[in-house]
C-alpha cells in the first residue's frame, strides 16, 4: 500500500500517522520527491482500512500496490535510487563500469588488471575469490586470499571492490569489500538473501537467475531490502533458453522493463551474457545506449591463460578501446 501526502503536511501529522502505522505492523517507508512525498507501507495489510487512512487530513489518497515486490517496486519509491559504492554512485543518471578478471589469481595479476581498468576509465574493480563452479575439479577460487588480493589491488588504485560472497559463513572476509555480489546461482537462496541483508547496508550486486523470471529477481531483491538493506543492484546477465549459440541469452529490453518497474540501478554484464570476448564490445555499446546504469565486464592480462571464463574476458587493449565507445555513448544519449 501507499500512501500519498498533501503538500501541507506538516512533520508532526506525519509522525502521528507513522505512529499509527507501526501500531498496526506496519512499517512505513518515506519517500520525498521533488513533487510529492509518500509513505510505502511494508507489511500485513489485509486488516487495515483504506478509507480511514483516507480520512486523515494530510492523506491525498491510498492506493494498494498490486505486485508482489513492494520495496523494490518504481510505485513504492517513485525517483530512481542511487546506491553510493564507497563513493562511486550508480543509478539515477550515475553511471559505473565494474571491470576485472573473472577470478583473483594471483597479486600480479589482480594488481595490474586493476591499474589497466582504472587507467581505462573503470570506476570499480571486480575479481571472484569464492567462485561457483559448474564442476568440482575446475579452480574454485582463493578464498579468503582472493580478497586480500582485491584489497591489495584497491589501495593501488584506489577502485572500490565487487566480488561474490556464496555462504554467509565466509561474511568476515567481507569486511573491506565495497560490494557484495550475490551470483546468478544464488539468486533465489532465500536464506543467503536475508542473512545478508540483515547483516550489512552495504550495496548488493543482484545477478539474475539463468531460469529466474523479471518477477522472481525483483522478489529476490524484495528479500534482501526487506531485511533491511535498501542498496540493492540489478544485473542481467543472460538467461537459458532453446538457443546454444551463445552461452546464454540477453535481452536488452529488461533494462527498459526494469526501469519501470523498479527503481534500483540495472547492470549489465555484456562477458557472461555472450560467452565470448568478441561480441563483449557491442553488446556493452548497446546496454550503454538503451539506458543502463552500468556495466561488469570480465577483462584479464591473458585471457587465453586464466583459470575461469578466459574465452569472454577483453584483454586490458580492447577494454579500453570499449570505454572509448562507451564514454561516447554517454555523451550522446546525454543530449537526448
Ligand atoms: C561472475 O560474475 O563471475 C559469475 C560467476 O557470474 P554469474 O553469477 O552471473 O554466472
Ligand atoms: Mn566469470
Amino acid at each position: 500500500m501507499i500512501i500519498k501526502l498533501k503538500n501541507n503536511a506538516s512533520a508532526s501529522q506525519l509522525e502521528t500517522l507513522k505512529e499509527i502505522l507501526r501500531a498496526n505492523n506496519i512499517e512505513p517507508h518515506i519517500s520525498s520527491g521533488h513533487l510529492e512525498t509518500i509513505i510505502g507501507c511494508v507489511g500485513d495489510i489485509a486488516h487495515i482500512d483504506p478509507g480511514l487512512i483516507e480520512a486523515l487530513d494530510i492523506v491525498e489518497s491510498v492506493q494498494r500496490i498490486q505486485e508482489p515486490y513492494k520495496a523494490a517496486n518504481r510505485k513504492f519509491h517513485p525517483d530512481d535510487s542511487v546506491i553510493d559504492c564507497s563513493g562511486v554512485k550508480i543509478g539515477g543518471g550515475a553511471f559505473s563500469v565494474i571491470a576485472g578478471p573473472c577470478s583473483v589469481e594471483s597479486e600480479e595479476q589482480i594488481v595490474y588488471c586493476a591499474k589497466a581498468v582504472k587507467e581505462a576509465g573503470a570506476t570499480m574493480l571486480r575479481g571472484g575469490a569464492f567462485k561457483p563452479r559448474t564442476s568440482p575439479y575446475a579452480f574454485q577460487g582463493l578464498g579468503e586470499e582472493g580478497i586480500r588480493l582485491l584489497n591489495l589491488a584497491k589501495k593501488e588504485t584506489g577502485l572500490p571492490i565487487v566480488t561474490e560472497l556464496m555462504d554467509f559463513k565466509d561474511i568476515e572476509c567481507f569486511n573491506d569489500v565495497d560490494v557484495i555480489q550475490i551470483g546468478a546461482r544464488n539468486m533465489q537462496n532465500f536464506n543467503l538473501l536475508k542473512e545478508v541483508g540483515a547483516y550489512t547496508k552495504k550495496p548488493i550486486l543482484l545477478k539474475r537467475g539463468m531460469s529466474a523470471t523479471i518477477q522472481e529477481l525483483l522478489m529476490s531483491a524484495e528479500y534482501i531490502i526487506a531485511s533491511g538493506n535498501p542498496n540493492v543492484i540489478l544485473c542481467e546477465r543472460g538467461i537459458r533458453t532453446f538457443e546454444t549459440a551463445l552461452r546464454n541469452t540477453l535481452d536488452l529490453g529488461v533494462v527498459t522493463l526494469l526501469h519501470r518497474l523498479s527503481h534500483l540501478p540495472v547492470v549489465i554484464d555484456p562477458s557472461h551474457a555472450t560467452g565470448h570476448s568478441w561480441m563483449v564490445d557491442s553488446i556493452a555499446v548497446a546496454a550503454t545506449a538503451i539506458g543502463a546504469d552500468g556495466l561488469i565486464i570480465e577483462v584479464h592480462n591473458d585471457p587465453p591463460r586464466a583459470k575461469c571464463d578466459g574465452a569472454q574476458s577483453q584483454t586490458p587493449k580492447m577494454f579500453a578501446e570499449t570505454m572509448k565507445k562507451i564514454s561516447s555513448v554517454r555523451n550522446a544519449i546525454a543530449n537526448w
